[in-house]
């Protein structure tokens, strides 16, 4: 049983709970969106499940696993491998081709170079960049940074995508590809996927509804 628990999580910045006791069970191959208002906490929860936050209380289970048993690199790792992250914005580091943005993870996994490459030559098939390989983000054609981010984030092959609005910027069209890309992942490799977002678009595509609604209090 893999998935993600989460058990009781709180968490506060200064005087602000943003999550009380929130508990949920996320299932592999789960299309979950996270709603809510602004300032409801849904980046909050997509940063403590993919270990970008800490929880103030609770626990945080992934693959079978308690995230608070496990140290350094032993976490490092476990994350590296089960969560790939699709950050907002689509952000790629311009000074470096798609090629190499994609093969990021790969690279800060100490991938041997001819696994590297076959890797980014796959995943750049599957998303259909291939062609755009050695652009710089900059002379890419639009709509291919977007899949060249979702390439990075699942350049290793991760159980979970998470994605922290990830249809924000992007027109109707170029959204509607995104989050179709992202449910034939789900469905064909049993991916799970976790958007966070209050964008009604992402609706029909979920499996699964976590709305914080405005559950947040000023704390005295
Ligand atoms: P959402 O993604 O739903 O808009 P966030 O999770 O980003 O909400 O933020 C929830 C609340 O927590 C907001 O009031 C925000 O200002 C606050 N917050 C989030 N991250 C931080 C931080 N690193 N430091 C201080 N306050 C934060
Ligand atoms: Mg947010």
């Amino acid at each position: 049983m893999a998935g993600v628990k989460l058990i009781n999580i709180s968490k506060s910045f200064k005087n602000k709970q943003v999550l009380t006791s929130f508990s949920t069970l996320i299932k592999d191959g789960d299309f979950v969106m996270i709603t809510g208002p602004s300032g409801s906490g849904k980046s909050t929860l997509l940063n403590i499940i993919g270990g970008i936050e800490t929880p103030d209380s609770g626990e945080v289970i992934l693959g079978g696993k308690n995230i608070r048993g496990l140290k350094g690199k032993e976490r490092t790792e476990l994350y590296r491998k089960y969560v790939g992250f699709i950050f907002q914005g689509f952000y790629l580091d311009n000074k470096l081709t798609l090629a190499e943005n994609i093969s990021l993870p790969g690279i800060f996994s100490n991938m041997p170079q001819k696994a590297l490459n076959e890797r980014t030559k796959t995943i750049a098939k599957i998303l259909g960049i291939s062609d755009s390989l050695n652009k710089h983000p900059s002379e890419a054609a639009g709509g291919q940074s977007e899949r060249a981010c979702i390439a990075r984030a699942l350049f290793l092959s991760p159980r979970i995508i998470l994605a922290d609005e990830p249809t924000s910027n992007l027109d109707p069209e170029s959204a509607e590809k995104v989050l179709k890309i992202l449910q034939v992942f789900q469905e064909k490799t049993d991916t799970t996927v976790v958007v966070a977002s209050h964008d009604e678009m992402i609706r029909p595509f979920a499996t699964k509804i976590i709305n914080l609604g405005d559950t947040t209090y000023e704390a005295y």
